[in-house]
């Protein structure tokens, strides 16, 4: 059987923060510009964190820059350790994620790797907070692309620097919770995997066209089912 690579979002797929990420970009834009409540109109949904942090600074009235989003991303990634380690009602693991990437982890024929639009170091808190991070081999980060259409290719030929083999992009999953998510796979052929564990409903993930589409990730039987072929919609 063919090798097959599993690309998972973060926020809202694999985890909830519990809204550390967005406090974490709130005192960090803060700390730069004032109290301006520069990210409050920003939808965060998909979004990377360079994008959105252009959103704010769009809504604020400054120009983007290498070195105001540097000085953004470091601050960001200071508060976010503070963040994560709060309490918070929302924060928790999505159902049925662990026994899935431990069953998934055991399988030779099948890679774990992230795409998401958190910077890399910004992933890795979050996920290191919920012991998760260990399962996943590489990833494609909003440090490689801000937009997230790119970021499929930039997992795939990551995969193929790590193991020495190409991959068709029919054997590629994009695994998250949003449209954009599911929009982000289709230009590069890989199959888009939605879940509807995030802000978009059901019905909202269904109308952006996936290949498989879940309530969560906690049938793993259906999501099995899915990496041979069966129960496409
Ligand atoms: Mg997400």
């Amino acid at each position: 059987m063919g090798m097959k690579l599993l690309l998972f979002d973060v926020d809202l797929t694999l985890i909830n923060s519990g809204g550390a990420g967005r406090r974490a970009m709130s005192r960090a834009f803060t700390e730069l510009f004032g109290n301006t409540n520069g990210l409050h109109k920003v939808s965060f949904a998909g979004r990377t964190d360079p994008a959105i942090l252009r959103e704010a600074l769009e809504h604020h009235g400054d120009e983007w820059s290498e070195v105001i989003q540097e000085a953004f991303k470091r601050r960001y990634l200071e508060y976010l350790v503070h963040e994560i380690a709060r309490n918070h009602e929302d924060k928790h693991v999505e159902p049925g994620v662990e026994p899935l990437l431990d069953t998934l982890n055991q399988r030779s024929d099948i890679t774990l790797a992230l795409l998401t639009g958190n910077w890399r170091a910004g992933a890795r808190t979050k996920l290191e907070h919920f012991s998760l991070w260990h399962y996943f081999e590489f990833g494609a980060f909003a440090d490689d692309a801000w937009i997230r259409n790119e970021l499929p290719a930039v997992a795939a030929s990551r995969f193929e620097e790590n193991s020495g083999h190409g991959i068709a992009p029919e054997n590629v999953y994009v695994i998250g919770d949003t449209p954009r998510d599911v929009a982000c796979a289709q230009p590069f052929g890989a199959r888009s995997v939605a879940v509807a564990t995030g802000l978009y409903s059901y019905s909202q993930l269904k109308a952006a066209n996936p290949d498989f589409l879940y309530h969560d990730l906690s049938n793993m039987n259906a999501f099995l089912n899915m990496l041979e072929g069966k129960n496409e919609i």
